[in-house]
């Protein structure tokens, strides 16, 4: 429609111009053509009457005009009329003329002028031009011509100009429909990519059908898809990678905006704070059971915008867990929310608690054989004069506590490196029978000294074990030797050995007071004694079953122990036939 447009205003444009110029051109001729024409009438006319021309050289001039220029008609007009056209008076028909057109006749110079006659729709074309008698204007020759058919002419080409303006714009309309379909498709293209673009598809690509703008602008939009694919998918791998960290991360990670509310909350911390993210995402964090606290600190962070840190408990203190938080701020530094580290420090709590219990219980340990020791010398040093019995039993027990020191000293040394798991040895085949004579042979002065009995119960077949001689030879002794500790006198100890599939089971039982059922789980910690002063008092370190449990673990075997208060304790524990 546009082009249909351009097309109609340019040929309207130039047909009112060409039929203007068309106009101006022809009455230009035709004015020039009458005044030369004039001008030679006047011409021959002037030298005629200079020269007292008759009456036949006029009109065969006159004729001779008639006959050229059908329609033109010729008067003269003396310098009376031209007088009184300038300053009209009565009696003579003055010219229709401008004074300044008068006078630039009366100056001896051809002037024109048309004249439309109203009836017939005529224009007359005159020209006048004076002619001179003794160098005088003495009148003027006027040459008059009707311009009618002109016009019909000029109308005539100004119609051929519409005509052609409508056979141009249909002819025009097929190559403008073209062209602009040209530029059109291409956009329509883009616009269609652009939205393609939106919804995430890149792959699109338009083709590039021309090297001008649009060619060019086609190339840009291609090359641009090109380089969004790449940058978006540099940064969804970039996202995925960072998903993969947070969501493997064995520390909670939960980040909330400035409204408190969560935004992110990577699995370990669903974990943690024993949530779930479809509920918790878009909730208020200090809404959650247990989250006060957390909540509260991750607006005090958002609000001062220093980073801080917060130990809290949950499930009713059983969890302990420790929250690191920093504010979040946008490349503007205005802080937009927050995130925070949660872990999960209960064991490390409880290991810490245990290393302080040791510390304590391993120094009352030491401090009490080292008491005594101390009391003991600073008597023997104080009485000067003292009874050789008593300085006896004195140095006796000072004997006694410090080899009870060496014991527990190595025990300690002893536990500490199985614990650390450091340890290695060599498994031996061991035969179980002549294990358990020479356990008894080295336990016999203690068994006599109370008087006690062994019933052995061990299958002749016994089959071979593969184990470390030396470490399963403790773990008996020790036993053993709280089984005689315990016993009353008198009593009797049974040990037991049974095969069953593919371990072996080896129990010791006593006829002691047996241990309280709330204290069973606990019989195998370090230091752990039922009665504190009656088992020191019997030269217990506290570390023996500890000792037993460890090294039992270690060859892949398990400890047991069961008890009846009153009646006595089985203690038994398995290795396996096959090495672990
Ligand atoms: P200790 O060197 O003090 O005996 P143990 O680790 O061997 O240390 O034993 C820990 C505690 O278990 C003892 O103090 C005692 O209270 C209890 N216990 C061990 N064996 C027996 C047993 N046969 N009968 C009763 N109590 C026992």
């Amino acid at each position: 429609m546009s082009f249909a447009g351009i097309i109609l205003v340019t040929l309207v444009v130039t047909s009112l111009v060409l039929s203007w110029l068309f106009n101006s051109f022809y009455f230009y001729t035709k004015e020039k053509e009458l005044v030369s024409q004039g001008e030679e009438i006047a011409g021959l006319f002037s030298a005629s009457l200079g020269e007292q021309a008759n009456r036949e050289t006029i009109n065969f001039l006159t004729a001779r005009s008639l006959r050229t220029q059908q329609d033109t008609r010729i008067m003269i007009v003396g310098r009376e009329v031209l007088d009184s056209s300038l300053n009209p008076g009565p009696g003579l028909h003055p010219l229709p003329l401008e004074p300044a057109d008068g006078q630039k006749l009366l100056q001896g110079r051809a002037i024109t002028w048309q004249r439309q006659i109203p009836r017939s729709n005529q224009t007359i074309l005159t020209a006048a031009v004076p002619f001179t008698y003794r160098e005088q204007v003495a009148g003027a020759i006027l040459l008059s011509t009707p311009v009618a058919d002109i016009r019909a002419t000029v109308s005539a080409v100004q119609r051929l100009i519409l005509y052609s303006a409508g056979v141009a714009i249909l002819l025009a309309l097929i190559p403008a429909y073209c062209l602009s379909r040209s530029i059109s498709r291409p956009i329509k293209q883009m616009s269609a990519l652009t939205l393609e673009m939106a919804r995430g598809n890149f792959r699109q690509h338009i083709p590039v059908t021309s090297q001008d703008e649009i060619g060019r602008l086609a190339e840009n939009f291609n090359q641009l898809g090109v380089e969004l694919e790449q940058t978006i998918n540099k940064l969804s791998r970039e996202k995925t990678q960072n998903e993969n960290i947070l969501s493997n991360l064995a520390e909670g990670v939960i980040a909330t905006d400035l409204a408190g509310k969560t935004t992110l909350l990577n699995p370990a911390a669903e974990y943690l704070l024993g949530l779930e993210q479809k509920k918790a995402l878009d909730q208020d964090l200090a809404s959650f059971e247990g989250c006060q606290p957390l909540g509260a600190l991750f607006k005090k962070v958002m609000e001062t915008g220093e980073q801080g840190s917060l130990e809290f408990t949950l499930s009713g203190g059983k969890i302990i867990l420790s929250a690191r938080v920093a504010p979040l701020r946008g490349r503007d530094q205005v802080i937009y929310g927050a995130v925070g580290v949660i872990k999960d420090i209960t064991e490390a709590k409880k290991l810490e608690q245990l290393r302080r219990d040791f510390i304590a219980d391993v120094s009352h340990e030491i401090r009490t054989p080292l008491t005594s020791i101390q009391g003991f010398t600073e008597a023997l040093l104080d009485e000067v004069t003292i009874d050789r019995t008593v300085q006896a039993e004195y140095l006796k027990v000072i004997h006694e506590e410090s080899l009870r020191l060496g014991r527990l000293i190595n025990e300690l040394l002893d536990l500490a490196r199985l614990e650390s798991g450091k340890i290695s040895w060599d498994l031996n085949p061991i035969h179980i029978p002549d294990l358990f004579a020479g356990v008894l042979l080295k336990l016999k002065p203690q068994l006599e000294e109370k008087n006690l009995r062994i019933e052995q119960k061990i299958p002749r077949d016994a089959p071979i074990l593969p184990a470390n001689e030396e470490r399963i030879e403790q773990v008996l002794i020790n036993l053993l030797q709280n089984a005689i500790r315990f016993s009353p006198p008198g009593g009797v100890i049974k040990m037991q050995a049974s095969f069953s599939g593919e371990e072996v089971t080896i129990s010791f039982t006593d006829q002691g007071p047996g241990i309280p059922e709330e204290d069973l789980p606990h019989i195998w910690e370090r230091f752990y004694r039922v009665e504190k002063s009656r088992s020191r008092a019997l030269g217990g370190t506290g570390l023996g079953l500890a000792i037993v449990k460890q090294i039992v673990e270690i060859h892949g075997g398990k400890v047991l122990v069961s008890s009846r208060e009153g009646i006595g304790s089985t203690f038994s524990f398995t290795l396996p036939l096959a090495p672990a």
